[in-house]
């Protein structure tokens, strides 16, 4: 074992041409194994640096070990839910947790009245109830103003879970919600950072997901129920414009005879027959195109019949700066369910040339006639369409729009006539008026200063006309005064029409 163990080094030796006593090394000395062993165990610096190894290797494997049992036991003992800024459950959620914590503190939110800019302390307010909410330590401020007529503006305020990690007790689970926001990522269109929440709680108690998410989503439906909710296009994507609004009734919007009937039955028939198109392989889709003077109603009534349907609206002015085609093409493509479409001043198309550069050396990038045909053509994400043209201008169209698929029913919403104007009477004064004597003294000023014909001609165009927008603000301004809407008639007159 020793001559083993000198070999390789006699070798050495040999072609160094050196003599040297292979016995009188002490090198070779200490290789013997015995010998080696006794002194490593007898130096303590090695013992001690191998005992800090071994120390460390055990602990690492412990470390490692805890760490794993710790994962498993995570894996095995708690569940966890993820939900990004992109689901549409992600506001759901915030709402929800809002009104949670505010179900355990009567005053979460708080409204206060923006004069000259100056907004209530709601630091304040903050700093309170961050001493005073159990769970969430980390509040986030979300306001919303309202304008009113008069032009005071109130802002409505409320404090939603900040980003970061809270705790919540609901039922009798903990839950720990961890609000992640992503700092270096966002939606470029809105300046939206992107964001997670992941939820955490107890395997055991999991079904509390499912209960939380459906309470959740009874809340969101409860804020928006009754209401219709208005989608504008921001950039490449459609997004809510404001809280959702309150539902125009239909009976509030007076069309001539029968017009508003025609549209909506042809509405819900065309929502009866999605199997007649599918078994057919034809879109599902149905436009309209809604012309005539503004004032006459075409956003209104859209805006009524969306209500009536239960639908949404998800609006686009054709005219908008820096609208292209490809933009136009990809928002049809991806329309929010249940909402129809209106493309208002659709003649925009007709006007716009590609090339044409404003006097601000703006480039126009607008929609042009073949990019609204193609959008038009295009697929459509959604399950079934119903869009909806509107122009002040129908002789500026081009043919080609009326087409099935792209407009399958023209309307013109007119002029104010004689039947709508006396029903318009009766929304306003009917309680005051049931034996229509004010009425019949109204429609014979209007007769009497040419607005509307004798009923007998009602056919015929009047030498005048006026916009059921125009009457509606001769009765707002003469409010419970039935004397006073009809002095005012000759205020109908347009002044381009007084002789
Ligand atoms: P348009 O889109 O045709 O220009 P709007 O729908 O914007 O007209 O109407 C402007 C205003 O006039 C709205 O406040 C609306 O309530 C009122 N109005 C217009 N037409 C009618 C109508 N036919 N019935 C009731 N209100 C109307």
């Amino acid at each position: 074992m020793a001559n083993d163990a000198v070999s390789p080094t006699s070798d050495v030796i040999h072609r160094n041409g050196l003599q040297t006593p292979l016995d009188s090394s002490p090198v070779l000395e200490k290789s013997n194994g015995s010998g080696f062993l006794a002194q490593i165990s007898d130096n303590p610096f090695f013992t001690g640096g191998l005992g800090l190894a071994g120390f460390g290797a055990v602990l690492a494997v412990g470390q490692k070990g805890v760490r794993h049992s710790a994962s498993l036991i995570k894996r095995r003992l708690l569940v966890d839910v993820e939900i990004n800024v992109k689901d549409e459950s992600y506001p759901w959620f915030l709402y929800w947790m809002t009104v949670h914590q505010r179900s355990q503190l009567p005053s979460f939110s708080r409204s206060a009245t923006l004069s000259n800019g100056k907004l209530v302390r709601v630091g304040l307010i903050e700093s309170l109830m961050r001493h005073l909410t159990p769970g969430i330590h980390h509040l986030a401020i979300e306001t919303e103003k309202v304008e009113h007529p008069n032009g005071s503006v109130q802002a409505e305020f409320t404090l939603i879970p900040g980003p970061g990690k809270h705790i919540i007790r609901y039922r009798n689970a903990f839950l720990m919600v961890n609000r992640l926001r992503e700092t270096r990522s966002m939606n470029h269109s809105t300046g939206i950072p992107w964001e997670t929440i992941t939820l955490t709680t107890l395997y055991s108690q999991r079904n509390i997901f499912e209960d939380i998410f459906s309470e959740a989503h009874q809340l969101a439906q409860q804020s928006s129920e009754g209401k219709t909710i208005v989608y504008q296009a921001r950039a490449t994507s459609w997004e809510k414009f404001g809280d959702p609004r309150r539902k125009r009734p239909l009976e509030s919007v007076i069309l001539d005879r029968g017009v508003k009937e025609r549209i909506l039955s042809d509405v819900k028939g065309f929502l009866g027959s999605a199997k007649w198109y599918y078994d057919r392989g034809i879109p599902y889709r149905r436009g309209y195109l809604l012309h005539g003077p503004p004032g006459g109603g075409k956003s209104s009534f859209i805006r009524a019949l969306a209500g009536e349907l239960d639908y949404n609206i998800a609006m686009l002015n054709l005219s908008e700066r820096g609208l292209t085609d490809d933009r136009l093409n990809h928002l049809l493509t991806i329309i929010p369910r249940r909402t129809l479409v209106l493309l208002e001043d659709a003649d925009a198309a007709f006007s716009n040339r590609r090339t044409q550069t404003d006097d601000d050396g703006y480039r126009g990038a607008n929609v042009t006639f073949s990019g609204l045909l193609n959008a038009l053509d295009g697929v459509s994400s959604a399950e079934e369409r119903i869009l909806f043209l509107t122009t002040n201008y129908v002789d500026r169209l081009d043919s080609a729009l009326i087409r099935p698929g792209r407009v399958d029913m023209a309307v013109r919403l007119g002029e104010a006539t004689r039947w709508q104007m006396a029903r318009m009477w009766d929304r306003f004064y009917g309680e005051f008026d049931e034996q229509g004597i004010f009425k019949a003294r109204f429609l014979e000023r209007l007769e009497l200063h040419g607005l509307i014909n004798p009923e007998h001609e009602e056919k015929k165009l009047p030498a005048r006309s006026t916009s059921a927008a125009a009457v509606q603000g001769l009765f707002l301004y003469n409010k419970g005064d039935m004397e006073g809407a009809i002095a005012m008639v000759p205020g109908l007159i347009p002044e381009s029409q007084e002789t």
